[in-house]
């Protein structure tokens, strides 16, 4: 019997700074990747996913592209309505992308992504009604549902990142203010660090003598970095954190009751300094506790691929449906 010939999928983690290409193989594993920075125009961009393309199309045969965007689409993932941080705007990136490529391009949301990667080949195999929270600059969230995405009428949900929490609470990018991405996030860890030095005193603190130094060079993995070492304001700041991570948690068991939370993002790598925490918060603050059963939560195994991953697992999927 011939063998199968090996099907590779290309999938795009297109962020504002850079961009990366995974080429996946059909068991989600990424033989090898390539980036470049994100040019801020929409046909330098395109152009630049075409590249990319082509490079990786000179060693290895591509069924496929998938593309995961941090940004709004329709929900037939056709159109980017509006990414924050590319310039991308009511701009029909599927359709334009697979005429230059010559290839089939599916688009997916960011979180999305992600959550499919986990779910085909990481922390969530077998876990149905499940929710991805990723911890980074902002929130990303996605919602699996009986073993689909989960997208709402018009493709937003699920954006925890910006309800509401604080009235008249820290300014939020999106133009409102108090929002739980404020509280609960590696930017967040800096709004906190800061606020806490002002009001309070931290002897010995190497992380106060940074913040009056340059406010601004702050990062949120000098936070933790600091925790870890027993930095007290590092560890007070992690304490803030780990009890907005638990109202969090606890608001989307009450709204959505998932069994499985996945932390994702870049936080979720210092997990073990708050993760805990967080769920004992949780655990006390859903709605019935005691009487009913909690999700569980763990953290992400793909780590920073789960996106490129999930979207050429998506890709591939299409192509098949397709077929
Ligand atoms: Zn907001």
């Amino acid at each position: 019997m011939p063998q199968k010939p090996a099907s590779f999928a290309v999938g795009f983690d297109i962020g504002g700074t850079n961009m990366r290409a995974g080429l996946v193989d059909e068991s989600g594993r990424i033989v090898t990747s390539l980036s470049a920075p994100s040019p801020h125009t929409t046909h330098a961009l395109e152009q630049g996913i075409c590249d990319l393309v082509e490079q990786l199309k000179t060693d290895y045969p591509i069924d496929s592209v998938g593309l995961a965007v941090a940004g709004f689409l329709d929900p037939e993932c056709e159109v980017v309505r509006f990414a924050p941080h590319l310039p991308w705007r009511d701009e029909p990136v599927r359709e334009k992308l697979e005429k230059l490529l010559g290839l089939p391009v599916r688009l997916e949301h960011d979180a999305n992504s992600a959550a499919w990667g986990e779910h085909r080949f990481g922390a969530a195999q077998g876990a149905d009604n499940w929710v991805l929270l990723a911890l980074g600059t902002g929130i990303g969230a996605a919602l699996i549902e009986k073993g689909e995405i989960y997208r709402g009428a018009y493709g937003t949900a699920p954006e925890f990142g910006h309800l509401r929490v604080v009235r008249g609470g820290r300014a939020c990018a999106c133009g409102k203010d108090g929002c739980l991405e404020r509280y609960c996030s590696g930017t967040a860890l800096v709004y906190t660090a800061r606020e806490l030095a002002s009001h309070g005193a931290f002897l010995n603190s190497g992380l106060v003598e940074q913040i009056t130094l340059d406010p601004n060079a702050l990062t949120g993995k000098m936070i933790t970095t600091a925790a870890r070492q027993k930095d007290p304001l590092g560890i007070a700041v992690l304490e803030d954190f780990s009890e907005w991570l638990g109202e969090t948690l606890s608001i989307i068991a009450d709204v959505l009751d998932p069994g499985l939370i996945i932390i994702g993002g870049g936080l979720s790598s210092d997990a073990d300094l708050y993760l805990d925490q967080a769920v004992n918060h949780y655990s006390t603050r859903i709605v019935g506790s005691g009487y009913r059963p909690l999700a569980r939560v763990g953290t992400g195994q793909l780590g920073g691929d789960a996106g490129m991953i999930g979207v050429a697992d998506l890709a591939r999927q299409s192509v098949l449906e397709s077929i």
